[in-house]
């Protein structure tokens, strides 16, 4: 339960709040206003102009407290990406919740993770200084690694063709196996798998795509929970992986045709 609110009105006084004891930041707060035992006091983020999307060359600087909608109406990022932002949550909850909120709390269900994970995205991260750190890097201690800071950026690179695939039990759903193919002009190649667990899991990082569908099967080997076996996942992910790939050769071929 919320027991106080802030609303600074600069970064400095926004770190001293933060830096008492059970104080949180608050993006759009669709997960910390949910019922809860726990007493907390928050520190809304919206008075810190922290929500503007700004194209700078090749890449995308997305304010942390950009609502997940406003990125999604974004003209510059690529469909993929829109799609999994669509399939992250209802037109309702996208108008609320911030992109940093959703990096911060999502699980490894999550459609829009899996992407950004893909695309190999940063965060610019404000204690007394500002650092940064790759999104890889943060998602398996994000408690620890921001315990009194906040996220203030998230920058991707808009020089790369993304593809998603996914198997839900409804085409709506979150995914039981989710696949994110990231490929650059130079060749570099990451996939994602998701689908279970606290985050995605990152299946390849090299210079070429070959070794895809391998990679997936790898990834999920071990994924085994309520929802699925890790031998389904496994085999899932391998055709899902086949099936990014072949969405990317496709869209390039008809990039060469035009
Ligand atoms: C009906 C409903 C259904 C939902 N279903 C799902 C679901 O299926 N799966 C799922 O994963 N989530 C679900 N959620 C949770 C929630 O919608 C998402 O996780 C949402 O994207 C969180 O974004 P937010 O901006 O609202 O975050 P907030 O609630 O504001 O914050 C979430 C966390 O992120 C931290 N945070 C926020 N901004 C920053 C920042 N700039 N820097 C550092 N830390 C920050 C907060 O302190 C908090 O710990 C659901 C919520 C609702 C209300």
């Amino acid at each position: 339960m919320i027991t106080a609110y802030h609303r600074p009105r600069t970064l400095k006084e926004a770190l001293s709040l933060l830096a008492r004891p059970n104080t949180y930041p608050l993006g759009g707060g669709t997960l910390l206003n949910r019922p809860s035992l726990e007493q907390f006091a928050v520190v809304d983020l919206q008075a810190l102009g922290l929500n503007k999307i700004h194209k700078n060359g090749n890449n995308l600087e997305i304010g942390a407290t950009a609502t997940l909608q406003a990125l999604l109406d974004s003209q510059h990022i690529p469909p993929a990406l829109q799609e999994t932002i669509r399939l992250e949550t209802t037109y309702n909850l996208r108008q609320v919740a911030t992109v940093a909120g959703t990096l911060v709390s999502a699980d490894g269900r999550s459609p829009f993770v899996t992407a950004m994970l893909a695309l190999d995205a940063s965060c610019t991260v404000f204690s007394n200084q500002y650092s940064v750190i790759i999104l890889g890097d943060l998602l398996p201690y994000r408690t620890e690694t921001l315990h009194g800071k906040l996220i203030t950026k998230i920058e991707i690179s808009l020089n790369v063709n993304l593809s998603y695939e996914s198997v839900a039990r409804t085409p709506a759903d979150r995914p039981i196996v989710c696949a994110a193919l990231a490929q650059w002009p130079a060749g570099r190649t990451r996939l994602v798998i998701g689908g279970w667990g606290k985050s995605p899991t990152l299946a390849l990082d090299g210079n070429e795509a070959s070794g895809v569908e391998a990679a997936a099967r790898n990834a999920a080997q071990d994924a085994a929970d309520e929802w699925g076996s890790a031998e389904y996942r496994s085999e899932v992910a391998g055709v899902l992986a086949k099936r990014c790939q072949d969405r990317l050769n496709e869209n390039k071929t008809s990039y060469l045709i035009r």
